[in-house]
């Protein structure tokens, strides 16, 4: 199937459909051009498809907490459920409120407070935990020059009081390790990640694999890791819209508040959009959209 043709179609329908705003709470983020929108979409037999601004970087933001499921997950193995849970949050990523009720165990890896215990766990782990993490994230995707943005970091230091309030109340019910500085400095650069369409499509492939990176054949994952890793995308990736998105979508996916999703259909491809804009949900407004376009003309929804 040629994909570009679809792409620029369906680009078509979207383009002039102008809802959402950039994110502002991270005061970096808001420097970006709004209009910026890329696609681009790896199958598992290495071919690539292009739209737009697909080999830009933008800030990749929560879809890199996917990452830091995979190594924690690799490092802990079902201990790790000990600590977080795998249940849809149907709140708010930043939200507080369920952690008092669940005594300090976030509902999934995949909100905030999730990301917030896999960066504890990762510091527990890890001699040199932020460059042996990005060793890990270049390892997946073969991509040496993938990095940390210490300007999105030093913004969301400065910005960072919600995440803060996570983990000292994780820390309260004594689920967190570490010191809570070093907890925020490892969760912000794990935020910071950047990448092109291009190269968050071949990073998440091994997902659409069973575990193993199509370009490497490096097993990342085994089978059933990975299934279980789609899964949470697919209850969780989307916060208080992840049934919305399963809904219009179908497919396993996860957000950035940089304006990026990932979408995995088993067997077959990973995809990536961006386009700044978010919905209320903080959710990219266009990149649902084309997907949702995108898997309908397509048939590939994995319901
Ligand atoms: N760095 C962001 C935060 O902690 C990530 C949120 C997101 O992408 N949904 O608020």
């Amino acid at each position: 199937m040629n994909y570009n043709n679809i792409f620029s179609e369906i680009y078509k329908k979207i383009e002039n459909t102008d809802s959402g705003k950039v994110a502002s709470y991270i005061p970096e983020l808001s420097n970006v051009n709004s209009t910026k929108f890329g696609v681009h979409l790896t199958t598992v037999t290495t071919k690539n498809f292009s739209f737009g601004d697909a080999n830009e970087k933008f800030s990749i933001q929560s879809i890199a907490k996917v990452l830091a499921l995979a190594l924690a997950y690799n490092l802990e193995n079902e201990k790790l459920w000990k600590r977080v849970g795998v249940e849809p949050s149907g709140t708010a990523f930043n939200s507080l409120f369920q952690l008092e009720t669940d005594l300090g165990i976030p509902r999934n890896p995949l909100i905030n407070a999730g990301a917030l215990v896999l960066s504890d766990i990762l510091i527990s782990h890890l001699k040199k935990p932020k460059k042996e993490f990005i060793a890990f994230v270049r390892n997946i995707s073969g991509i040496s020059t993938i990095d940390y943005c210490p300007r999105i970091v030093a913004s969301e230091k400065s910005t960072g009081y919600r995440n803060t309030a996570l983990v000292n109340l994780m820390k309260s019910y004594g689920n967190i390790e570490n010191e809570i500085e070093e907890v925020m400095d490892f969760y912000f650069n794990l935020c910071s990640i950047e990448m092109t369409c291009q190269e968050l499509s071949k990073t998440f492939l091994f997902l659409a694999d069973y575990g193993t990176s199509p370009f490497s054949k490096v097993k990342i994952l085994s089978k059933s890791k990975s299934k279980r890793i789609n899964a949470i995308m697919q209850l969780c990736g989307f916060y208080d819209e992840a049934g919305e998105f399963s809904f219009k979508v179908g497919l396993p996916g996860k957000s950035g508040v940089g304006g990026g999703i990932v979408a995995i259909y088993p067997n077959k491809y990973s995809i990536a959009v961006w386009s700044p804009k978010l919905n209320k949900r903080g959710n990219s407004y266009k990149g649902i959209k084309f997907l949702e376009l995108f898997t309908t003309e397509t048939q590939t929804s994995i319901f």
